[in-house]
């Protein structure tokens, strides 16, 4: 399956339930008016965009029809594509200018940052770079274990500890070791646990003190990882980590077999932090760029002959 293919079929379920939907809409209508654009808006809500997200579509919407006279409800499908990739923004990809670079992988347990790392790991490989792991997710030994496997699949070296070390010294040593061997970047995971918020943001923040006195002039990525299948939920995630780090991007996780891919439209719209990657999937491959037009046409099936 081609990397078009592969999005598309990670937005199935997304797709139906937007582009089905909306094409239902437009089916039951011969003209634009106001209970259409209420139908809409419910349309989008359901699909995780969240109300205010839902709103501010429609309200672009209504511009955009107003400002182009447009009266035929089946050309409503292509002014909506349009307004989300202009909500969606600019593609933004990683920033790794300098050697080593610093890739720093946060969120809550069970999103997906160990297997997101592996899969990174993978790519930049494959790209030529020399790629060191840190295992500081020193919380419990089997997610250690668990990078380990994939330091291994991927064919990039790993710096740990045992269980219990204080992540920011394997921060410390994985940085020592990046030196030491010339490596292009670092990937740090982490723990995340959110009922012990504030240990864990005095964590990260230990872990960034680390960062910037041995690397004072690296470039940092900062990557929240977000589980898609919580919709809303994931969003709440973002606001509150936004307000402890500086998030550089997100990598949204599980977009296969979910409805709920509108959240990447909401993450942009509210928190304005631009998702860099998604995960389609568990194998070491299912790790895309993200990219808003490839996204808008996976939702509304018209990429295909573009
Ligand atoms: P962590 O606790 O944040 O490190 O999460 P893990 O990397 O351990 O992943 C938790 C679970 O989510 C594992 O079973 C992964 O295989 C699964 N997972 C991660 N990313 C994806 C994805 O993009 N799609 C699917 N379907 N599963 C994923
Ligand atoms: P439980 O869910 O109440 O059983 O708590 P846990 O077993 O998850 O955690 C027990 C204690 O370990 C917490 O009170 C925290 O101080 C610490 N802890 C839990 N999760 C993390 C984590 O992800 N990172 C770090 N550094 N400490 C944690
Ligand atoms: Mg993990």
């Amino acid at each position: 399956m081609g990397l078009f293919g592969k999005i598309k079929a990670g937005l199935s379920k997304t797709k139906a339930s937007i582009s089905d939907g909306i094409e239902s809409i437009i089916n039951s209508f011969t003209k634009i008016d106001e209970e259409l654009f209420e139908e809409l808006e419910e349309i989008l809500v359901m699909s995780d965009m969240g109300v205010k997200t839902a709103t501010d579509i429609c309200d672009s919407l209504r511009a955009k029809i107003k400002e182009t006279g447009i009266t035929d409800p089946n050309e409503i499908k292509k002014l909506m594509h349009g307004i989300i990739v202009d909500m969606l923004g600019e593609d933004t990809p990683l920033k790794l200018d300098t050697k080593p670079s610093v890739i720093l992988v946060i969120g809550v347990n069970g999103v997906g940052k160990t297997t997101s790392i592996g899969k990174l790991a993978s790519q930049l490989k494959l790209e030529g770079k020399k790629v060191v792991l840190g295992a500081a997710d020193t919380f419990r030994a089997a997610a250690i274990d668990q990078l380990g496997i994939w330091a291994e699949r991927a064919g990039v070296s790993m710096v740990k500890s045992v269980e219990g070390t204080d992540p920011a010294s394997v921060v410390f040593d994985t940085i020592s070791s990046a030196k030491s061997k010339g490596a292009d970047v670092i990937i740090c995971d982490t723990a995340g646990r959110l009922h012990n918020k504030k240990n864990l943001m005095d964590e990260l923040a230990k872990i960034n003190r680390v960062i910037s006195r041995e690397l004072p002039d690296a470039s940092l990525e900062t990557l929240l990882v977000l589980d898609a299948t919580t919709g809303q939920n994931a969003v709440n995630q973002a606001r509150e980590f936004k307000n402890a780090c500086d998030i550089t991007g997100i990598i949204l996780t599980k977009l296969d077999g979910t409805a709920k891919g509108g959240i990447v439209v909401a993450i942009h719209n509210e928190l304005s932090i631009p998702v860099k990657f998604v995960g389609v999937g568990e194998g070491i491959d299912d790790l895309q760029p993200f990219n808003a037009k490839e996204f808008a046409d996976g939702i509304f099936d018209n990429g295909e002959n573009e």
